[in-house]
Order: structure tokens, then C-alpha cells, then sequence
């Protein structure tokens, strides 16, 4: 087995027995790592950069479930919307909207996760809890027939201190099971609570994650100076 293979084998048997599910980010990483990956059994790839994903899927088998799992601008939903599982960092009512209106145009229904922003770093993307609660409020999105609003994300700061990371997927659970009682009741489709990366998954497994979102535990450090 290869080093990939042994390390998705260990997090699948810690996966076991909670439920959730393991995305492989396999950004900056070439289509031959992910093959491995594939030839393991993984089937959920996880990819932030449209145009790198575009070049590597057509290279792939067809029965992965490409994520796109990083900041999407509105002029690159086209691209992915035709074939994409899940899109997990929808950060604004706009690009929900442009999803919603490419998705129509090729007769899908796009699945969505909206981006909590918990995090105490300024730069990361998403909605306060309170700005989530009052967008849902405005009740839009449920005008919005080519979308399926599944649940949440979130990152949580980078930072050793596990305490704060550990509170702030505390805050990313409690928005979730807020936000679903109050706009999702009854619709077990709204059931994703996507947290969690290498540095950081066993925490928020246990505080409810079902999606962790791994990268360098699998492939290891990315090459940022090779891209595809
Ligand atoms: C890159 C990335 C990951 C994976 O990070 P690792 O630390 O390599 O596991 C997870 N989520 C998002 C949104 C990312 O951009």
C-alpha cells in the first residue's frame, strides 16, 4: 500500500463509527495522487481552484463526486455547476443566486453549504451567525429552485490553541441545529455540517462535524509552485 492508501485507511476506520464522511482535498495535488486515492476506494474530492479542478477531473474517472470547497467567484459558477456534488463555501445571497441561475440553465439542482464565518481571522470568507439568521430570514433562498441549501461550513482559526478552535465549532453546531430548526424543520436534507481539516478533524468530529475536509494528512504538503 502506499502512503496514501495507509493514511485514508486510518482515517476511514476513525471516520467508522461517527458518521461523517471524508472529503479528499486534493488541491495543487496532480490527477495521479488522486488516482491513488480512487484506487483506495475514495470517491469525494475536495478542490478550491475551478480552473485546476476543470483540467483534473477530465483526466479522472466519472463517478467522483467533486467538491468545490474553496471562495467561488460568481464568474466561474458556469464552470463547475454543470457537474459539481457539493459547493461548499457559498458566502453571499449574490453567488447563491448565480449558482441558482446557472444550475437552471443546464437543468441540475445544485447542492450548497452556506460558509459561518467563526473564525477570529479577518480574512476568512462567510456569514456572522447573527448576518446568517436574518439572510435566511429574508427568505430568498427558498425561491431559489435550483439550489438545496444541505447546511453549514465553517473554518476554524488557525492556531494551536484547541480550546478556541474547539469553541468555535461549539458556535458552528449551534448555528447549524438553530438555523435548521428554524428555517429547515422537517427537511432532512438540510444534514451537513462541514468542519474540520487536517490539523484540526478530530475536534470537530466530536463536536459534530459529517464532513471533514482532509488534505495534507493525505497527499502531504502542497506544492503551491506547481499548479495544473
Ligand atoms: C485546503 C483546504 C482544506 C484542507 O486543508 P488541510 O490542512 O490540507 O487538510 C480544507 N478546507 C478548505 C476550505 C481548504 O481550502
Amino acid at each position: 500500500m502506499t502512503c496514501i492508501q495507509t493514511t485514508l485507511k486510518q482515517l476511514r476506520s476513525e471516520l467508522l463509527n461517527t458518521g461523517a464522511r471524508l472529503v479528499a482535498v486534493s488541491k495543487y495535488h496532480p490527477a495521479e495522487a488522486i488516482r491513488e486515492a480512487y484506487d483506495a476506494g475514495q470517491r469525494v474530492f475536495g478542490e478550491s481552484h475551478v480552473q485546476e479542478l476543470d483540467v483534473k477531473r477530465k483526466e479522472l474517472p466519472s463517478d467522483i463526486e467533486w467538491h468545490f470547497i474553496g471562495h467561488l467567484q460568481t464568474n466561474k459558477v458556469k464552470y463547475i455547476v454543470p457537474y459539481v456534488s457539493l459547493i461548499h463555501a457559498v458566502d453571499s445571497m449574490k453567488l447563491l443566486r448565480e449558482i441558482d441561475k446557472q444550475a437552471g440553465r443546464v437543468g441540475r439542482t445544485v447542492d450548497c453549504l452556506l460558509q459561518l464565518h467563526v473564525a477570529r481571522e479577518e480574512t476568512k470568507f462567510g456569514f456572522l451567525p447573527t448576518e446568517l439568521l436574518d439572510t435566511l430570514q429574508e427568505g430568498e433562498y427558498r425561491r431559489l429552485d435550483h439550489v438545496r441549501v444541505r447546511g453549514l461550513m465553517c473554518m476554524a482559526t488557525n492556531t494551536d490553541d484547541e480550546t478556541r478552535i474547539r469553541s468555535e465549532f461549539r458556535l458552528a453546531r449551534k448555528t447549524f441545529e438553530e438555523v435548521h430548526e428554524r428555517f429547515f424543520h422537517g427537511e432532512e436534507s438540510f444534514n451537513e455540517l462541514s468542519m474540520g481539516m487536517s490539523d484540526d478533524y478530530r475536534i470537530a468530529l466530536e463536536e459534530g462535524s459529517t464532513l471533514v475536509r482532509v488534505g495534507s494528512m493525505i497527499f502531504g504538503p502542497r506544492d503551491y509552485s506547481a499548479r495544473q
